[in-house]
């Protein structure tokens, strides 16, 4: 898809309508991961840069078309301005009178952060007045917000059809990851599906069949196709009512040319607990009074054969249960060996969706990765073969 970006255009003297994600936690009015806000600064820079004064748009929180105080931005004001370095001038509106005369009285060097856009119903109904009311505050819109990029509302998709519209620098970052990963990648790809259930990856995985060359399936979902091979789980977590369609998805795959890979053995425990007593045994062979899990090491090992051949891997959800030790150790295995693959040049590698974020974290891995998204369900819905109304409004 082709959109513009901040290259593209003059902003010399230009109001910059920026929608940004700055939905950070906050504990006793006081942010307690920064993350969000530190990824928007290459975009505040290359607007101050070019000449364009910034106004931020954002949500925070679900007000639900409220005005909540607890919900204002203004708890962000602070960080923002020590991370950039740059004064912050809030509003206390997001339309009318109090976001007009911030802006009027905005000078080079500042920014303009307005309050919560969800304070006005307008906003999720994507209401036109609405839209337009945001973008009779400025002279052009970038949207950096691909997390909330999946959501059609005023201010990630009404605004953009109403006045100049580019990708702000972690908007075309993530494009740009994601485009490589599954629009035109180079061959084999391999993706990585785990997770607890089969059942919020269906189109998932139904997208993916048709796309790669290869799907692993992980964690507490692969039991439920193990299960649909008439092998025994015991107590695992399953969905014994899914076991049709998991057999469909398996039918599917091969039709479409697509390895469907499953453990071939898998790591059983008494509890799903820490530390529970725990053995490695086939994948046919899980006892009845026992719980699926992990992946084995000979998965892994086989995992590990079909990345060392690809050329691109997509990866979303564990491959076991990882915030359990030791329940951890495939994913941690399978992950690192991506990262080496990928440090080593072998490899381009995309993961994201929110456990996978912080299982990949656990593991070291994110750093090693081509590209992780923080962007939970925007990036599922990218995976799951979606346009993204946010994206498709900049095109
Ligand atoms: P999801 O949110 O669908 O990506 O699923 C992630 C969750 O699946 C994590 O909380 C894991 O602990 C859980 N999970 C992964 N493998 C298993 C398993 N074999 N049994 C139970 N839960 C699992």
């Amino acid at each position: 898809m082709t959109y513009k970006t901040l290259d593209d255009v003059n902003l010399a003297k230009k109001t910059v309508l920026v929608r940004v994600d700055i939905n950070v936690p906050v504990e006793d009015g006081q942010v307690t991961d920064d993350t969000r806000v530190r990824r928007i600064l290459p975009t505040l820079e290359a607007i101050f840069d070019k000449g364009g004064k910034p106004v931020l748009l954002a949500h925070f929180g679900r007000p639900k078309g409220q005005r909540v105080p607890g919900m204002s931005l203004s708890v962000v004001g602070g960080t923002l301005e020590s991370l950039s370095g740059h004064p912050v001038r809030f509003a206390s509106d997001c339309i009318g009178e109090a976001a007009a005369s911030a802006i009027a009285a905005q000078e080079t060097g500042e920014i303009v952060l307005l309050e919560n856009t969800r304070f006005h119903a307008g906003e999720e109904a994507n209401d036109p007045d609405f839209a337009q009311a945001l973008a009779d505050l400025g002279d052009i819109y970038v949207n950096d917000a691909f997390s909330a990029a999946h959501r059609a509302h005023a201010s990630t998709e009404g605004i953009a059809r109403l006045m100049p519209s580019v990708a702000g620098r972690n908007m075309a970052a993530e494009l740009k990851a994601l485009e490589g990963a599954l629009s035109a990648p180079e061959r084999p790809v391999v993706a990585v599906v785990g997770g607890a259930k089969v059942s919020t990856k269906l189109d998932l995985i139904g997208n993916l069949l048709e796309k790669v060359d290869a799907v692993v399936i992980g964690g507490g979902m692969a039991n439920t196709f193990l299960a649909a091979e008439g092998k025994p789980v015991g107590k695992s977590l399953c969905e014994h009512d899914m076991l049709d369609t998991a057999r469909e998805i398996a039918a599917r795959a091969k039709q479409a040319g697509c390895d469907l890979i499953l453990p071939v053995d898998v790591v059983v425990a008494e509890a799903f607990a820490a530390n529970s007593p725990n053995r490695t045994v086939p994948a046919d062979a899980c006892p009845d009074d026992m719980m699926i899990l992990d992946a084995g090491d000979e998965t892994v090992a086989l995992i590990a054969r079909r990345f060392e051949s690809a050329r691109t891997v997509v990866w979303n959800g564990p491959l076991g249960a990882f915030e359990i030790t030791p329940f951890d150790r495939a994913t941690v295995a399978a992950a690192n060996k991506v990262a080496e693959l990928t440090t080593a040049g072998k490899l381009l590698s995309v993961a994201g969706g929110g456990d996978t974020v912080a299982a990949l974290n656990a593991a070291g891995a994110v750093d090693r990765f081509s590209y992780v998204s923080t962007a939970g369900g925007a990036f599922l819905e990218w995976m799951e073969g979606k346009t993204l109304p946010g994206v498709a409004a900049l095109g």
